[in-house]
């Protein structure tokens, strides 16, 4: 990979189905049919009671900044124009957290427990990328 270009996710058969909602401008998230436990990051079975059984639903997409930090180094050469980074976890309203890039914010909008809402950004390469902003 030239050290210009960006890594990129490389979908599987476990999370295919969240990359294709990205690209329909939705968050999908998989439930346990077993335990009712909502599972994030994708895979192939519950982590809660190792269930198959996991069904694929569309989630608002909303929730909060649970944690958050300015990268002003870049971790990657790719990332450098682009620094510096506002990087959070947010938790979902269903309770799970992923890390991402909050835009359309200034650093004063980075606020544990502030509401957030999802931004679909579609790349040129064709993937499309969960980042968030303040609702
Ligand atoms: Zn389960």
């Amino acid at each position: 990979m030239p050290p210009t270009m960006k890594p990129l996710p490389e979908p599987s058969p476990d999370t295919k189905p969240f990359w294709d909602g990205l690209n329909e401008d939705e968050v999908r998230l998989q439930r346990c049919a077993d335990c009712g436990s909502w599972v994030y990051y994708p895979r192939a079975r519950c982590p809660h009671c190792l269930s198959a059984a996991l069904d694929w639903q569309v989630v608002s997409g909303r929730g909060r900044i649970y944690s958050w930090t300015i990268g002003r180094q870049p971790t990657h050469p790719a990332f450098a124009g682009e620094v510096p980074q506002r990087l959070a976890v947010v938790e979902l309203e269903e309770g799970v957290r992923l890390t991402t890039t909050m835009v359309d914010c200034g650093d004063e909008d980075l606020v544990v427990g502030r509401a957030v809402e999802p931004v679909f950004d579609h790349g040129a390469d064709g993937m499309t990328l969960l980042r968030f902003r303040p609702a």
